[in-house]
């Protein structure tokens, strides 16, 4: 899971993020803000495969960064009561790390695998019959004294994360018996995570602070939460206990976040279409080196994000600034 360090600038506490996210990660549905729809077709699945005793189907997750994959697959394991494995398409280098997983799983467990995209094409090839008919096809040898091994596997479940896509097999996607495709969350959905999130950690806040921290997170629940903590850091410095839409402000400016939730990458994007290339189509490539960024994150994290803002536009010739961006920004930039 890629992330933007533009919001971790300050560090104000020694609390590392990962514990922070773990200590207000929602165990059940309720707890899960938004994704109605997803929640709604989840029950289903886990009750269906619950009266056939079986385990759940295969389950994918697309969508940017920070928006609740690994949110969704911890709950729908803790909601259908099964263990729960965690390992990611990079880690998975050989056949044998992949049979070493799936064949220490528990029956019904489910096994997360985040970027799924990233798994080799020999590795997928041997996931193909695990996932279908749960059995694992190893080969032992080599050359003409080579033979298959099959071994039976428990009944399992993967779930599968992805912000691309687009780079994961057609074969490996039809394997999924649903595909959900996670979208940014709304300014009222992620004021909600916000306050549920500070409850859980036993911080004040209030209606409007929230509000604010939500209009300016990006539409991500990983970057409201990091940005609840950074306020909360500065209250406490403070020695308040409760954060205000004027404590939030001030911790907003401090780290550059604009009223949009732009932050300066996502700037430097919009004056390099505005400014330096005068608002003519510009391809990937060369905008990433324009900002001195890899394109694919670019494409993975602010893009995405813009283009949901309506701030820039993508055509067959290039990336174009809108005249939403123009209007507000270009008289910044002069
Ligand atoms: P992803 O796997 O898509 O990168 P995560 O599931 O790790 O994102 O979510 C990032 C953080 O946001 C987690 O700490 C989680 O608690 C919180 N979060 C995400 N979606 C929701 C949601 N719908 N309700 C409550 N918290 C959420």
């Amino acid at each position: 899971m890629s992330d933007k360090n533009s919001v971790t600038k300050a560090t104000l506490s020694n609390e590392s993020e990962e514990s922070l996210e773990r200590s207000v990660r929602p165990t059940n549905f309720s707890e899960v803000i938004g994704r109605e729809k997803e929640k709604k077709s989840l029950n289903i699945m886990i009750e269906s495969a619950r009266k056939r005793k079986k385990s759940l189907d295969h389950i994918l997750f697309n969508g940017p960064p920070g928006l609740g994959k690994t949110t969704l697959a911890f709950v729908v394991a803790k909601e259908m009561g099964v263990p729960f494995h965690v390992t990611s398409g990079s880690a998975i280098e050989k056949a044998g790390d992949l049979a070493a997983i799936l064949t220490s799983l528990e029956p019904y467990s489910i096994l997360f695998i985040d970027e799924i995209h990233r798994l080799k094409r020999t590795i997928e090839e041997i996931l193909y019959p695990s996932m279908e008919d749960k059995v694992l096809d190893i080969v032992i040898g080599k050359g003409p004294n080579a033979r298959t091994l099959r071994i039976d596997l428990p009944e399992f479940t993967i779930v599968g994360a992805t912000t691309k896509l687009s780079m994961l097999s057609a074969p490996l996607r039809d394997r999924f018996g649903m595909n959900f495709r996670l979208d940014f969350y709304s300014d009222e959905e992620l004021s909600t995570l916000i306050k549920q999130a500070a409850s859980m950690l036993d911080i004040l806040i209030e209606d409007d602070a929230s509000f604010e921290i939500a209009k300016r997170s990006r539409m991500t629940a990983r970057i409201a939460i990091r940005m609840l903590k950074r306020v909360r850091d500065l209250a406490i410095v403070n020695n308040s206990n409760m954060i205000t839409k004027k404590l939030v402000n001030e911790t907003l400016d401090m780290l550059d976040v604009d009223e949009h939730g732009l932050d300066d990458q996502d700037r430097n994007i919009l004056k390099s279409l505005i400014v330096r290339f005068d608002g003519h189509p510009v391809g990937l490539n060369t905008l990433a080196a324009s900002v001195s960024e890899e394109a694919e994150t670019i494409k993975s994290v602010y893009e995405p994000f813009l283009l949901k803002k309506g701030f820039i536009k993508r055509t067959s010739r290039g990336r174009l600034p809108t005249s939403k961006a123009i209007n507000f920004y270009s008289p910044l930039f002069n």
